[in-house]
């Protein structure tokens, strides 16, 4: 798929000669002749990466990515300054203002494809987590979108790859006002280095002496736990192919020495958002996928899962001709202790007996709260007998044992009733195994709760 680039600039003959270029090379381009315009078209989601003109009357382009940038639906979307001015003062104006790059006037076409293409590359992954994350928004976890433009980008763990001495102190006390800094003088470590470490930013010199830096690069974007770690790389002079060939390797920013102190804090602040953003839509996303199938107030499974699941545990065990039973719990005149206690009391027992299932059970047995006060043990490769042992074990360490409520401040008598079936004909199934030991649960309370009874078929 080919990103949609927007193309701002007031005087046309400038978009027609972007658009002329990026076309060539198969993007797709829009274009806006005012800051205006281009908010519009940002707003309405319908471009992929914004090439911005500093200079417009109106509304200036520092202006209008600032106004990207602390918008929720647009703060994601990269900005790449267009600019005449080509001083580090003017890049942190830039930066500052949120943007994510910049390419000086005239533009040169190797540095803007490359630009665009890493850029849009990026785009395309986040917008794919945000897509996923979008759900578990709905459901209200936490919004990565306002907590990234509240993100300041500071206190990152940034790791600082240079093996010239001074250049590595150099860079390590410029980033230390704001960041815990680390070195690592010796590049055969640094893979290592950066593995082991947290790191929000990873700072490479691409001048390292025995070692190729580009190769460096490339195995820190290959490796699993620093796949998603930005490296900002330190380039000497005007190394142009080789940045480039950078930033098509996976390189996210870079900056030439002399370093600008400001600039530098500037682009790693820029790239330490960015890092803590992705992340933090994954971490919903995994919340999401997690929130799907646990029950919330106890963390077992929830009927969905034990349903989906229950039904490919009981086929495998009967295709292996391995015994599999099940346990169908209840907690004993539960609805007294919501009108005695409360429902925050309930609330409790039921956290606590969800508590002790973990302890009694294995690995491989699939706990799920299907709701209420009623809970299902799935044991596979267990008989009747060691699963009855199992439940009788649970009930005593139910009944045995107070249960807190109100905060520690009060002990109540808890027991529970359980119903016992086992997988016992190639006929059975999961609907089966569960309505013959619901019916035993049935018989445990008709016989007096408290007790353990195992479907007799
Ligand atoms: P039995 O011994 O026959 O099982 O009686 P019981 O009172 O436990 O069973 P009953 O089905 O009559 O009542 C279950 C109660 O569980 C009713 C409902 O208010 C309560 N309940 C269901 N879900 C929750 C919950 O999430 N939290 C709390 N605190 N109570 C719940
Ligand atoms: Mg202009
Ligand atoms: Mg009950």
């Amino acid at each position: 798929m080919t990103a949609r680039v927007l193309v701002v600039d007031d005087v046309p003959a400038n978009v027609k000669l972007l658009e002329a270029r990026l076309s060539a090379e198969y993007f797709d381009v829009v274009t806006a002749m005012s800051g205006t315009e281009a908010l519009a078209i940002c707003e309405k989601a319908e471009c992929d990466i914004v090439l911005l003109d500093v200079m417009m009357p109106d509304m200036d382009g520092f202006e209008v990515c600032r106004r990207i940038k602390a918008n929720r639906s647009t703060h994601h979307i990269p900005v790449v300054m267009v600019t005449a001015l080509d001083h580090p003062s003017d890049r942190v104006k830039g930066l500052d203002a949120g943007a994510d790059d910049f390419l000086t006037k005239p533009v040169s076409d190797v540095a803007l494809i490359a630009r665009v293409r890493s850029l849009s590359r990026l785009k395309m992954m986040t917008d794919e987590l945000r897509m996923r994350a979008l759900t578990s928004r709905e459901i209200g976890i936490q919004d990565p979108e306002n907590q990234a433009i509240a993100d300041a980008g500071r206190a990152g763990r940034v790791l600082i790859i240079d093996d010239r001495a001074s250049s590595a102190e150099r860079l390590s006390t410029m980033l230390s006002t704001e960041h815990t800094a680390d070195i690592e003088g010796n590049p055969g470590e640094a893979l290592f280095h950066a593995a082991e470490g947290e790191y929000d930013l990873i700072v490479v010199s691409l001048a390292l002496q025995d070692c190729d830096a580009l190769r460096l690069c490339s195995q820190l974007r290959s490796l699993d736990r620093t796949r998603n770690v930005p490296i900002l790389a330190i380039c000497d002079g005007e190394d142009n192919a080789r940045m480039i060939r950078g930033l098509e390797i996976g390189v996210n920013d870079y900056l030439m020495r002399p370093v600008d102190k400001n600039e530098l804090h500037a682009r790693a602040k820029t790239q330490i958002r960015k890092k803590r953003y992705t992340e933090r839509l994954r971490d919903n996303v995994q919340q999401s996928i997690e929130m799907a199938i646990t029950d919330g107030l106890t963390g077992l499974y929830n009927r969905r899962y034990m349903e989906s699941h229950l039904g490919s545990l009981v086929e495998q065990a009967a295709a292996r001709g391995k015994p599999l039973t099940a346990l169908v719990l209840d907690i004993d005149y539960f609805k007294s202790v919501n009108d005695t206690w409360g429902h925050d009391a309930g609330d409790d027992v039921l956290r606590e007996f969800a508590t002790r299932i973990k302890k009694s059970i294995r690995g491989i047995d699939l706990a799920c709260r299907l709701g209420g006060e009623e809970f299902v043990i799935v044991m596979p490769e267990t008989d009747m007998a060691v699963a009855t042992i199992v439940a009788e074990r649970l009930r005593r360490r139910i009944a045995s044992e107070p249960f807190a409520i109100a905060q520690g401040t009060r002990h109540i008598e808890v027991t529970i009733s359980i119903g016992l079936a086992t997988l016992d004909s190639a006929a059975d199934n999961a609907a089966t195994i569960l309505k013959r030991a619901d019916q035993a649960l049935y018989r445990a309370k008709r016989d007096g709760r408290n007790r353990v009874v195992a479907d007799a078929a």
